[in-house]
């Protein structure tokens, strides 16, 4: 299974997977960095999920980094507008992300877990949905959602006949 999802990673799609990355275009926009808003990048990069602004908010305070819930919102906002973090728009309220670079979601039916997923469509299904809607795709985004199965070793691709 993994080796299937690994076959379709597009080869260097992200242009900023790491937090000295993350870092390095704070300083670039001329973002000020303070304390908290390294709190809250290293919180988003270590944790690698969807986390909401009051789990960030617990998460930082249960490891004893002192901040206010006021100054996690604040700062999740201004890198979300900047471009450095992804923000979703659950029904169940906001959730923040480290990734910036455009990426498809699979979640978890069973406890709503959203993990980061990256998929490539093949060529000749992108252009058939051009030619059918009449629109040029730029980006795309695939919501998958399903339920874990339980390891069998039989997950791995069929070999055809
Ligand atoms: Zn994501």
């Amino acid at each position: 299974m993994e080796s299937l999802v690994e076959s379709f990673l597009p080869e260097g799609a992200s242009e900023q997977r790491t937090l000295q990355d993350a870092l390095d275009r704070c300083r670039h926009l001329g973002m000020r960095l303070s304390r908290q808003r390294r709190m809250v990048l290293d919180l988003l990069w270590s944790e690698a999920s969807h986390l909401s602004a009051r789990d960030i908010f617990e998460k930082l305070n249960q490891q004893g980094r002192k901040i206010g819930h006021t100054s996690v919102y604040q700062n999740l906002e201004a890198l979300q507008s900047a471009g450095l973090i992804e923000c979703l728009d659950r029904a169940s309220g906001r959730l923040y992300g480290y990734r910036n670079d455009p990426h498809s979601h699979i979640t978890c039916l069973e406890t709503g877990a959203i993990e980061d997923l990256d998929v490539t469509l093949p060529d000749d299904l992108l252009r058939e949905i051009e030619r059918r809607t009449g629109f040029t795709i730029e980006s795309y985004t695939l919501q998958l959602n399903g339920r874990r199965r339980i390891a069998t070793g039989a997950s791995s691709p069929v070999p055809l006949p």
